[in-house]
């Protein structure tokens, strides 16, 4: 505008009037031009986080190309170049792929891949520490669910805030206490919603807590924004004893655990401080006792260092549930009663998995990690017989509704003696079996995610979640030089972040076109432009297609603890110093 305002100030008459015309038209075209150059692509489909150094670096491109080259952001310099490979055919989206590698491109730096006729994709870095803000960003979602208390925290110059929530859970109505309460503050909201579900916090802790006991040295160095930051605690299980604080409030007097404190019914999108309906613990159920031994067990091992105290008291609440299950055997579902939120029960078709898997097994979980902190023989032969009655099978995809994976990790992982070789070897072997077919899926899939077509509800936490039998599957073959299960990561989060049909980052407030309509009651009643940052989208629901950026999506646009949880995971499995293996990229091209 300034350049306009000179030319037309600086003469009058009809023969200016018309060079001015001319120069107006010369400079509208030139400027839609320098549009159109500086729009991103979405044909061009990466990582618009990042890479890591030394590891594989991979594009896919939904249009026709031969060539492409890695150019600088800052002055568009060209610093790789390279041929595609394909297209092939994606049968889950009816696109032509090509794919580009630049896994030999080492040079710290941000980029853009440019594809002749096609455009440049958006920015993205190649650094050792890409995934440390992505990672305090999901870290700062799961404070900002916290309940029971007021939240804050200012992200990319907007504060998101609420004030005090659900101090009164919860009444005991349900569960033979009459009219009365018991403290059941604190904790997270479960997803959408500000319900809170035993079942659910099971997958969550436990998976956070094995990030914590993978990757414990890396975690440490990344600082959260939560109002413990500094204190007795590392940040990292400060954030998780939020949680634990209410799990520990979910058990009766004879150790057996609620399942969920939740309203009758769910709430409209309201701020969760202006939900004042009722809450009550609902009755409990053998999987959220299950899971409620598995949690505390882990959490008295993990915390001793730091609070002795707490651990006492984790490790007591886990042996009660833990004599509780002994002595009552039979699967138990929860009475809902007229709780009618979200159920989390299992085997009840076209509840919210919809699997039908028989019998869980999530008591394996409990007794590996009782197992783990103790020691204790009678527990170990629970866990062996219970493990040889599954034929130590693992299974490939899991999510709250079976968390046995976890127990058999545990158990695959332990240094602790005394276990029964024959039982150790088959579980070794099934679950690298699992983490070679996923490294296999991944490689069959248009957009290599890990978990393939299988497009569940909550299929972005799935696609995270495997990280960590490709983890698990990468420790116990160290001495090999197995390369596969850590590039299988890289490709879980290259979809999470932007390799994927959509062009998008599928994580609110991170990387490239992020979702800007999660189903989250807060993102909808703050009246602010921006949802609140870091959370992971459920993502595609049904078909790889099906995914929409619509709040009243519940099915493919909510957020949940538990797929956050996955994605901590896999970007703790990415942070800086976070290998320890001899990784060796795989391309053959060579940088100019
Ligand atoms: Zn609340």
């Amino acid at each position: 505008m300034a350049i306009l305002r000179s030319i037309s100030h600086s003469r009058t008459g009809r023969q200016y009037g018309k060079r001015i015309c001319l120069a107006i038209a010369f400079l509208i075209i030139f400027s839609i031009n320098l549009v159109g150059a500086a729009e991103e692509s979405l044909q061009i489909r990466l990582n618009t986080i990042g890479y890591p150094l030394n590891c594989e670096k991979k594009a896919s491109i939904a249009a026709a190309c031969t060539n492409f080259a890695v150019v600088r952001a800052a002055d568009g310099s060209s610093v790789f170049t390279g041929k595609v490979t394909g297209p092939i055919l994606d049968p889950d989206t009816q696109e032509q792929l090509c794919t580009a590698d630049f896994s030999a491109l080492e040079q710290p730096g941000e980029y853009q891949l440019d594809v002749p006729g096609v455009g440049r994709s958006a920015p993205f870095r190649i650094a050792a520490d890409v995934y440390r803000d992505p990672f305090s960003t999901v870290m700062l979602g799961m404070y900002l669910w916290r309940c029971g208390t007021a939240v804050s925290a200012t992200y990319h110059g907007q504060t998101f805030a609420h004030d005090p929530c659900h101090t009164n859970d919860a009444w005991l109505d349900f569960v033979g206490g009459g009219h009365t309460h018991k403290d059941g503050t604190k904790g997270w909201h479960d997803a959408g919603d500000y319900n809170k579900y035993t079942v659910n916090a099971g997958i969550t802790v436990g998976t956070m807590l094995c990030a914590w006991e993978d990757f414990e040295p890396q975690i440490r160095k990344v600082r959260l924004q939560i109002p413990e930051s500094g204190g007795a605690l590392p940040d990292f299980l400060a954030e998780v004893k939020w949680e634990l604080d209410w799990v520990l409030t979910m058990q009766a007097d004879d150790g057996s655990v609620y399942h969920k404190v939740s309203t009758k019914r769910f709430g409209p999108f309201i701020m969760p401080e202006k939900e004042t309906e009722d809450r009550y613990f609902t009755p409990w159920g053998s999987e959220a006792t299950a899971l409620f031994a598995g949690m505390t067990a882990q959490a008295a091992r993990i915390y001793r260092p730091y609070d002795r105290a707490f651990a006492d008291r984790c490790l007591k609440a886990a042996q009660k549930s833990y004599q509780f299950l002994k002595a009552h055997p039979e699967f138990h579902r929860s009475d809902r009663v007229d709780v009618r939120t979200g159920s989390y029960e299992i085997r009840e078709t076209g509840e919210i998995s919809g699997r039908l898997n028989g019998i869980p097994n999530n008591r394996l979980w409990a007794e590996a990690e009782l197992w783990e902190t103790t020691g204790s023989p009678d527990v170990l032969r629970d866990l062996e017989t219970r493990i040889r009655t599954i034929n130590s099978k693992v299974n490939f995809e899991f999510d709250w509704d079976e968390v046995k994976d976890l127990g058999l990790m545990r158990y695959s992982l332990s240094q602790r003696p005394g276990r029964d070789p024959g039982v150790v070897t088959l579980v070794r072997s099934n679950l690298l079996a699992v983490a070679d077919e996923t490294v296999r899926t991944g490689r069959q899939h248009a957009y290599a995610s890990p978990i393939g077509s299988l497009y569940n509800w909550g299929y972005n936490g799935f696609v995270a979640r495997q990280t960590m039998i490709l983890m698990v599957a990468d420790r116990l073959t160290r001495t090999e030089n197995r390369p596969e299960y850590r590039a299988a990561c890289q490709d879980a989060l290259n979809f999470i972040f932007g390799r994927n049909y959509y062009c998008r980052s599928f994580v609110t407030g991170v990387g490239f076109r992020p979702p800007m309509h999660p189903h989250d009651r807060r993102s909808g009643a703050d009246n602010i432009v921006d949802p609140w940052p870091g959370y992971l989208v459920s993502g595609p629901n049904s078909k790889a297609t099906s995914w929409k950026d619509d709040q009243g999506d519940a099915r493919s646009n909510e957020i949940a603890i538990n797929w956050n949880a996955a994605l901590v995971y896999a970007l703790a499995a990415s942070l800086p110093d976070a290998t320890k293996t001899n990784w060796r990229p795989v391309s053959t091209q060579v940088p100019r």
